[in-house]
């Protein structure tokens, strides 16, 4: 009877012990949110967003990520991750790209320019769809199958070989090419370059870059190398062929 007592007595201790330290870290953060609660809503902000960061990898605008050439004839590895962040509604870029771009919807905003994203982060799926109905448009035109997708991939970029599949490109305001003759163009014409974005695919490179001239296209590669492309007048391929990259 004693014995028992005192196993009793032993066991009771054990199970308050295990409830004291089980409890403890969220009677810390009790505490610790009880005290972040005076202060003010900045902070908040600040910590959430430390927290969605602190699970990804460091932002490294100028680093080879930026400088990734995604075209047909080099389409995304199976592994390559992006990490997407919105940027203008639900629209969506890398957010290693993000913030710069916001930047200069910003800028561009307070000299009276309005930069409206139509596309920016696609899947695989989507591009696949959006090629196929390129083809079928082309067919309906009277192109047999093969020639209908000859033209559909000279405009659409096979499904992971678009730079809108990996985050890194936007088109922007109308996808016409009479673009160029708008204000808005020629505001990124002379700035896009200071937030770390590039004319894609200029007049005249098709043979270079594969695709036809898109005055609406543009391309992250970080501001340094930005501002080397526009002052050299090269396209990422050839930029990239000259730095070995
Ligand atoms: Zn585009």
């Amino acid at each position: 009877m004693k014995k028992e007592f005192v196993f009793l007595i032993a066991l009771s201790l054990c199970l308050i012990t295990l409830v004291f330290f089980t409890t403890l870290p969220g009677r810390l953060r009790a505490d610790k949110a009880a005290e972040s609660s005076q202060s003010t809503s900045e902070t908040t902000t600040e910590t959430t967003l430390q927290t969605t960061v602190a699970t990804e990898p460091e932002p490294e605008a100028d680093n080879p990520w930026a400088l990734y050439v995604v075209s047909e004839k080099h389409p995304l590895p199976d592994d390559f991750k992006v990490y997407p962040k919105k940027i203008q509604g639900d629209y969506e870029m890398d957010y290693r790209a993000a913030n710069y771009f916001i930047d200069m919807v910003n800028a561009a905003a307070e000299d009276g320019i309005e930069i409206k994203v139509v596309s920016a982060l696609r899947t695989i799926e989507y591009q696949k769809n959006l090629l196929d109905r390129e083809i079928a448009s082309f067919k309906a035109q009277g192109y047999s199958d093969e020639e209908a997708y000859k033209k559909a991939v000279e405009g659409v970029a096979l499904p992971g070989a678009s730079e809108h599949n990996a985050g890194l490109a936007v088109d922007l305001n109308s996808l016409e090419e009479s673009f160029e003759n708008s204000d808005e163009f020629r505001w990124l014409d002379e700035h896009a370059h200071e937030y770390g974005f590039i004319l894609r695919y200029p007049k005249d490179k098709k043979d270079i870059t594969g695709i036809y001239y898109e005055p609406w296209h543009y391309r992250f590669v970080g501001v340094y190398h930005a501002g080397k492309i526009k002052e050299s007048g090269l396209t990422l391929e050839e930029y990239c062929e000259q730095r070995g990259v």
